[in-house]
């Protein structure tokens, strides 16, 4: 097969990779049917994260089971299945604890490389959810969203404990951010306030049920944060970004004793402790345990009443991968779906 190998900055390769096979019997083999590029994938490709040899790339997928491990009991080839970019035994203590991405067994759930028209994947059974039966065409954008980008907003709205009635606001307004306003949403959320000055984006956060738009950054952004909630801060904040900049706009956005969930991949970020200690606010995230969400997920996607797959909004061939990359990179794109 041929697929997605990052080499350096910039340097995204389509090029004969071997195809991949099981190596563990709790390993399957997916055809896939969709693949994207993930805001994370742009820390390599901007040389933000060092990329000391080439290697394969890409955690996001959704596809048909080729082939299982003589171990896989509930995973059957012909099913659809969506997983998580952390494979994991979903048995484990932390696993049924609900913090699958830690899971004591668990390791990378792409180690061939995502962007790619085969992958294996390991501990097939706790990782992948099968699908009810093989889903329409237009299902598939959005059932690919819940492998990363819709799980993760959803964890951070979670960790950000948005219930129903309460204000919720998002610092980040790519992909994960826009999937936190879709999660806070069906949560209950009666005020959500994206931060965002970018006009094509707030339309969509505006279409996935956002009530406001803040486009202040920084001080300014927590001032009118503070503004809008009577002085306080909202009850959550999600921040979906990973700088400096962003974590502490969330955390000083946010009221005392309410709640901010980061799942933004943190980057030199450094918390003042003694403004930590007087903020009285919960702090939780981390990379997001996509598997403990994703059966709700797939179930409001199959019924139809969200669509995250609406971020996608560049579609391209797999082969033309690194213009996929090029167009996030320069923000042309909010995501770009790519299609084997
Ligand atoms: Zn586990």
């Amino acid at each position: 097969m041929r697929g997605t190998v990052i080499y350096g900055p910039r340097d995204i390769r389509f090029e004969e990779r071997p195809d991949p096979q099981i190596i563990e019997p709790t390993d399957a083999i997916i055809r896939t049917s969709a693949t994207c590029v993930c805001g994370s994938d742009l820390w390599p490709y901007r040389g933000v994260d060092p990329v000391t040899e080439p290697r394969p790339i890409g955690h996001e997928y959704c596809g048909i089971v080729e082939e299982v491990g003589s171990a896989v009991r509930n995973i059957k080839p012909g099913q659809f299945v969506v997983g998580s970019f952390f494979s994991s035994d979903n048995t484990c203590p932390i696993c049924q604890a609900g913090y699958q991405s830690r899971c004591v067994r668990g390791e990378f759930a792409c180690p061939t490389g995502g962007q790619a028209p085969y992958l294996r994947v390991p501990l097939a059974d706790g990782t992948l959810v099968a699908t009810p039966y093989m889903p329409s065409d237009d299902l598939i954008p959005s059932l690919l969203a819940a492998s990363d980008v819709l799980g993760t907003g959803w964890f951070a709205a979670d960790a950000a404990n948005v219930r129903p009635g309460s204000t919720a606001a998002i610092v980040g307004d790519g992909a994960v951010g826009l999937c936190a306003v879709i999660a806070a949403k069906q949560m209950g959320a009666e005020r959500i306030i994206m931060m965002s000055r970018n006009v094509s984006r707030a339309a969509l956060a505006r279409e996935f049920g956002a009530t406001d738009i803040v486009e202040e950054r920084g001080d300014e952004g927590v001032a009118r944060i503070k503004e809008m909630t009577g002085g306080l801060g909202a009850h959550s904040l999600v921040e979906a970004v990973g700088t400096q900049e962003s974590m502490m706009q969330a955390i000083r956005s946010t009221r005392a004793g309410g709640h901010v969930g980061f799942v933004g991949v943190s980057h030199d970020v450094e918390i003042p402790g003694l403004e930590l200690f007087y903020s009285e606010v919960h702090l939780l995230g981390g990379p997001a345990p996509v598997r403990r969400f994703l059966p709700e997920l797939i179930d409001l996607i199959w019924n139809r009443q969200i669509d995250p797959g609406k971020v996608f909004d560049l579609r391209l061939p797999l082969e033309q991968v690194a213009e996929g990359y090029r167009a996030m990179d320069e923000r042309r794109a909010i995501k770009a779906l790519l299609m084997p």
